[in-house]
Parts: C-alpha cells; structure tokens; sequence
C-alpha cells in the first residue's frame, strides 16, 4: 500500500451564532457588529475579539456588493466533489463587510456588483450566493 487517505471532518460549535444558520434558511446573511467598540464582523461572532465584549448587534447584510477578488476551482475540496465542475468563489464587499461566496456566473470581474443571496446545496446545505447584478453593471460599462 503506498498511500491511504484521510478523511477529516470538522465539527463547529454553532449554539451561539445559530441565528446565522437560520438566517439563511430565511434568505437573509447576517453579520455581528460589538456594541461597545463597532467592530464588524463577518462570518458572525459574538465575542468582540478587539475589545473582548460579548455585546453585539445582528444586522442583515443586503444590497449591492462589490466584488474584490475571486478564484475557480477547477479540482474539488474534500467534500465538494459534487460539485462537479469548475465553481467560483469570490469575495464581496457589502459596506464594511466582506462576504465570501459563490458565484453563480462565469467568470467574474474585480469591481463588479452583486446582490447576495442564500440557497441550499445539492447535499441541503444552506450557502451564501452572489448573483450578478445585470443593470448595475451594464451602467458601468
Ligand atoms: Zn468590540
């Protein structure tokens, strides 16, 4: 035997950022901004890693996003494989969050704009999409 492989799975706890996960299922992406000090943060925590409080606000992250970078995946992540095609994951900038998720177009640009979305996945997994924003960027052309 020359080589065997390893699968790994990581188990998060979500008690305290459930409201999150729900979100999704509702459609909407919420993000935790600390009470005291205005910290953002994206993915949701509820503890303030700048000033060490555990007071936050949710609020819903919308709108129009800003795409800063990108990448495709042409070979799939473990447990991504059914996937099955190259996918593309990118970065957006909603106000002072930046979101990560996956595109629904080809390829995209830096600067282009997207609305957010959620969806479920072929295993029902509940995921943050980027739809491309078509009259939006139709102006900027
Ligand atoms: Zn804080």
């Amino acid at each position: 035997m020359e080589s065997r492989t390893f699968i790994l799975k990581h188990k998060l706890p979500i008690a305290r950022v459930e409201k999150y996960w729900k979100g999704l299922e509702e459609g909407k992406v919420y993000g935790t901004v600390c009470k005291i000090c205005g910290a953002k943060y994206y993915p949701p925590q509820v503890d303030c890693s700048k000033c060490y409080n555990s007071e936050v606000e949710w609020v819903e992250i919308s709108g129009e996003g800003t795409i800063e970078c990108f990448t495709q995946l042409h070979s799939f992540p473990q447990g991504f494989e059914f996937v099955g095609r190259p996918y593309t994951i990118a970065i957006a900038k909603f106000g002072d969050f930046k979101v990560m998720g996956w595109y629904e177009g080809d390829i995209p640009k830096v600067g282009e704009k997207v609305k957010i979305k959620t969806g479920k996945d072929e295993t029902g997994v509940w995921k943050v999409y980027f739809e491309p924003w078509g009259e939006l960027n139709e102006h900027r052309l």
